[in-house]
């Protein structure tokens, strides 16, 4: 997707801070950070929501990279969200899948 800025950052096209990357996946700071630890998720492969991820091996994978990188990242014991916003009443903005790992405070209940 060319117009699409998720793509241009997995292809190092727009800068980004990457802070882990496999194969399939790519890791960065959100440039407007929630938490001390704010990161986004992404797979490599442009998939516009959560509602387009039809391959449920993906879904694992990319859920399991954010979890080994809330223990990279020194969060797992004290604890961390992760946040797929889906569609415009989910809050999404960027229609490239991605989640939010949100660490380094008390998360709050419910979420606005
Ligand atoms: P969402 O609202 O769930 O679609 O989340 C999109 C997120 O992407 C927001 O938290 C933005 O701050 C973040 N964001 C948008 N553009 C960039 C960018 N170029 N680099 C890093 N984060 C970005
Ligand atoms: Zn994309």
């Amino acid at each position: 997707m060319s117009d699409c800025i998720f793509c241009k950052v997995a292809a190092g096209e727009i800068p980004a801070t990457i802070v882990k990357r496999n194969d399939g996946f790519v890791a960065f700071r959100d440039a407007n950070p929630q938490a001390p630890t704010h990161l986004l998720v992404i797979p490599t492969r442009h998939i516009p929501s959560l509602n387009d991820a039809h391959d449920p091996q993906l879904l694992g994978d990319l859920l399991a990279f954010a979890r080994d990188l809330a223990r990279e990242a020194g969060l797992a014991t004290r604890g961390y969200r992760v946040v797929v916003n889906t569609n415009p009443d989910g809050g999404q903005t960027v229609f490239h899948l991605h989640l939010h790992l949100l660490g380094g405070r008390r998360m709050t209940w419910p979420p606005g």
